[in-house]
């Protein structure tokens, strides 16, 4: 399966935010929109970062309550690693686990065209192994 197939059936919207605004801005939205990671983006769409709420709760246990007004850039993670449509799930799942994260964008020339969290690679990747069993105890019933 690939990154494609993946964001036909869940949407190609990315929630971003950028690098100027606040912390305390990242955990409003991430609370609002339950998600746990944030695309950090320039006002042109250029990839500037990602913040998760992994960073968040390094920059509280770092610096406290002052960390609530700091700039996403101070605490972001700017070397992205990224995919493409044609990249494919088990290839997704090398990067998550190679960079111990749990979200990786998708870009088409430079471009930002969606986002696929462990949550998704999770949910495909239990379809996946329930179908190839099915197959087989259909395969078993037959012979
Ligand atoms: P996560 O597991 O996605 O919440 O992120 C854990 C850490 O990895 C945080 O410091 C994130 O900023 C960073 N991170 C998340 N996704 C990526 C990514 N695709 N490329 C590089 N760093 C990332």
């Amino acid at each position: 399966m690939t990154v494609a197939r993946i964001l036909a059936e869940k949407g190609s919207s990315v929630v971003t935010v950028s690098p100027d605004k606040t912390l305390e801005d990242v955990i409003q939205i991430l609370a609002d929109k339950r998600i746990g990671a944030l695309v950090v983006a320039h006002a042109d769409g250029a990839v500037a970062g990602i913040i998760s709420e992994r960073d968040i709760m390094r920059a509280l246990a770092r610096h406290g309550g002052a960390t609530f007004d700091a700039p996403v850039s101070d605490h972001m993670t700017a070397d992205v690693t990224t995919c493409g449509r044609s990249t494919t799930l088990e290839e997704v799942m090398g990067l998550m686990t190679q960079g111990r994260f749990r979200h990786v964008p998708v870009c088409e020339d430079g471009r930002l065209v969606g986002l696929i969290s462990i949550g998704d690679v999770v949910a495909r990747r239990i379809a996946t192994v329930e179908a190839e069993h099915q197959a087989l105890r259909d395969y078993i019933t037959m012979a």
